[in-house]
C-alpha cells in the first residue's frame, strides 16, 4: 500500500510555464486565450492530434487537452450540414 508515494513522483514540477518552449519570444502558455498560436512539437496527423510546445494537445475535431488536465470541448461541430456524399 504505497500508492501514496508512487502518485507522488508523477506530479509535474510546475503547473504552468512548462519548459517545453524554448521559442523566442516564448509562446502563449496553455492558460492564454492564444494557446492554439504556440508552436507544433509533435503532430500525429493519423492519429489525430497535435502536441504544442506550451503543453496543449490539439485534436483532429478542435477539442483540446491542457497540461494540468483540463479538457476543451471542441469549439467547431464535427457533424456538418452538408452530407458529403461519396464520389
Ligand atoms: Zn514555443
Amino acid at each position: 500500500m504505497n500508492a501514496a508515494a508512487s502518485s507522488r513522483t508523477y506530479t509535474s514540477p510546475q503547473r504552468k510555464n512548462l519548459a517545453m518552449c524554448q521559442h523566442q519570444p516564448p509562446c502563449p502558455s496553455a492558460d492564454s486565450a492564444d494557446r492554439e498560436a504556440a508552436h507544433l512539437v509533435a503532430h500525429h496527423p493519423e492519429q489525430g492530434w497535435s502536441l504544442l510546445c506550451n503543453g496543449v494537445l490539439l485534436f483532429e475535431d478542435t477539442g483540446e487537452l491542457l497540461p494540468d488536465g483540463r479538457i476543451i470541448a471542441p469549439c467547431r461541430p464535427l457533424a456538418t450540414e452538408h452530407v458529403v456524399t461519396a464520389a
